[in-house]
């Protein structure tokens, strides 16, 4: 995993991902001894969530508690339901409206700031 680290910025805050990309997404490609010698790309924020914390399961996807898609740092990922995650974005959607309407103050907890 040596190649993987020289990618990575580290801060105090986010690590993150200088290396390939694929559709806008950190990417981190080998090649797949398993997959004819073709390259095979994988999430790196996926492979560092599960370097911590073992595979992802199957109906699980992992949301960024940062919300930097370039961030890899396993702290800051959360494995959740795919459901959780489109109501987590929409959440996070209608906070930035509400505090543009000057009324954060009186946001209920579910979608105040982290
Ligand atoms: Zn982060």
């Amino acid at each position: 995993m040596d190649k993987m680290n020289e990618q990575v910025e580290m801060t105090a805050g986010c690590w993150r991902w200088l290396g390939g990309h694929s559709n806008g997404r950190p990417m981190f490609f080998e090649v797949a001894p398993y997959n004819e010698g073709k390259r095979k790309g994988t999430y790196v924020y996926r492979l560092m969530w599960e370097q911590a914390n073992g595979p992802v399961p199957d109906n699980l996807t992992l949301d960024h508690l940062c919300s930097n898609i370039w961030c890899i740092r396993p702290s800051h990922l959360e494995a959740v339901s795919r459901g959780e995650n489109t109501r987590r974005a929409n959440a996070s959607r209608d906070e930035q409206r509400l505090t543009s309407l000057s009324s954060a103050k009186s946001l209920p907890p579910s979608i105040a700031p982290r």
